[in-house]
């Protein structure tokens, strides 16, 4: 009884004072979820559900880590905290470790979260043309319907306009582009990559722009909050072609798409390129604690250490770079080492997709499944032949239908488009075998019931 009271009194506090993250609040819908270990999470109620989003795509080792517990704890009693303008163990043996995973020669700058990264990487590129003295250079191109953040140069990076209304206007300088797509432009896979209209589109814009005030590009190996939206495999290649012949950086976001989600340490490492900064969160720390990074070719940081003050880059973070934060991405990465969680990750994926594709193939409304790694999108469409996105209600009830069984999915698109109906998964990189096949099952019921 005592029980019930408290779970009665936790939601009535909850609808007086938390303010959630994008829903007004809703006593049905809302989950208080009260403990978690490996891929499953527990409501107040003791309702278990399989979390396949891994929370917001970031528990990438899963839930109920002691080790990570352990590693932050055994930190904050010997060094809580010491700014980054002078240093720390933890940041210094975080920052070599970074760059031993990024396979190049890149230096480190630690932030909170992933807007936070990519403000700095904004913030980095313009200071960079400057000090090269090419002082025009302020633009940066983005694709339509990624996610790049909630703050105002990140948000105005974001190609989401349902994200943007009522917050405009945002940062100036951002100009976006239609995103590469395998499914729905005719970008085909076996066109030449310089001939892509999505890469021609890119020069193009540079072109009319003008190339000298243009700073970089920025973008995510794969759009994940879009939809999971597959580029063609030669897309980032050719881009970054496209950049170096208009003297513009290459910025890649790697804030969902790092640390193994895609079966690579990082998502631009499926393609062949070596971007100019890499902006990374979420799975750095498994989301344990907030911590971000934006990764800088040396060759850059270098041009930043003229003698004069406005020489130096004067962006300060109070709580980036957080010792207990470094101690922890450390003890993080080891066990994705250990464990060969980005091997796993390719390698279930590639199962978890060949089984989706083979047992969805003859559904009526799945008109896509894709993905990379343990992140996948299964796109829905009234017809197959039209594409023409299905109603969101349609969505909604194979969520709730997963939710009622037992596990949380997500769905992500484009409202104001009418696109709102890719079902997203992005489970825990050590997942077990069983639980991926009740995740695959519970799916395909769902999307059974609803046709
Ligand atoms: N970039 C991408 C690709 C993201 O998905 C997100 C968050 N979902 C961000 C940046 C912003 O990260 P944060 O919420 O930590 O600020």
């Amino acid at each position: 009884m005592e029980e019930v009271n408290q779970q009665q009194d936790a939601l009535t506090s909850d609808e007086k004072y938390l303010w959630h993250s994008m829903k007004p609040y809703n006593p049905v819908a809302t989950m208080v979820v009260k403990t978690a270990k490996g891929a499953w999470v527990t409501d107040i109620n003791g309702k278990k559900y399989l979390d396949a989003m891994s929370g917001l795509w970031c528990v990438n080792v899963g839930y109920g880590r002691e080790e990570l517990a352990e590693a932050a704890y055994q930190q904050l009693k010997e060094l809580a905290y010491f700014p980054l303008t002078q240093s720390h163990l933890p940041a210094i043996k975080l920052a070599e470790k970074l760059n031993e995973m990024l396979g190049d020669d890149y230096v480190i700058f630690f932030s909170n979260s992933g807007s936070e990264a990519n403000e700095t990487a904004f913030k980095l590129a313009r200071q960079y043309h400057q000090q090269k003295g090419d002082t025009h250079r302020y633009k940066f191109i983005s694709r339509y319907r990624a996610y790049h953040g909630n703050s105002m140069g990140s948000l105005a990076a974001t190609g989401q306009a349902q994200r943007k209304y009522k917050y405009e206007p945002l940062a100036p300088g951002f100009i976006h582009v239609a995103p590469p797509d395998s499914y729905r432009s005719n970008d085909r896979p076996d066109c030449p990559p310089d001939q892509l209209e999505s890469v021609k589109d890119i020069d193009r814009v540079m072109t009319w722009e003008l190339s000298e005030t243009i700073a970089g590009v920025i973008m995510e190996p794969i759009i994940t909050g879009g939809g999971v939206i597959m580029p063609p495999e030669g897309y980032m290649k050719a881009v970054k072609e496209v950049c170096e012949k208009h003297g513009a950086l290459m910025i890649v976001d790697e804030v969902i798409c790092g640390f193994g989600r895609t079966g690579e340490p990082f998502g631009f490492m499926n393609y062949g390129v070596k971007p100019d900064i890499i902006t990374m969160a979420k799975g750095i720390t498994s989301a344990y604690l907030p911590l971000s990074a934006t990764a800088v070719r040396r060759e850059i940081y270098e041009a930043f250490q003229g003698t004069e003050e406005y020489d130096y880059f004067r962006h300060i973070n109070t709580f980036g770079g957080n010792p207990a934060a470094c101690a922890l991405a450390l003890k993080n990465l080891e066990i994705m080492e250990e464990e060969k969680l980005f091997e796993r990750s390719k390698e279930l994926g590639a199962q978890v997709l060949s089984d989706l594709r083979s047992l969805l193939s003859e559904h009526p409304f799945v008109g896509d499944v894709r993905g990379k790694g343990l992140l996948i999108g299964i796109e829905l469409v009234k017809d197959k032949a039209t594409k023409e996105p299905i109603d969101v209600a349609i969505v909604n009830k194979v969520i709730g239908f997963c939710k009622e069984r037992g596990l949380i999915i997500g769905k992500n698109g484009a409202t104001v488009a009418g696109f709102n109906n890719v079902l997203t998964l992005s489970p825990p990189l050590n997942i077990e075998i069983e639980d991926l096949q009740f995740m695959t099952r519970t799916i395909i019921d769902a999307l059974q019931d609803v046709v």
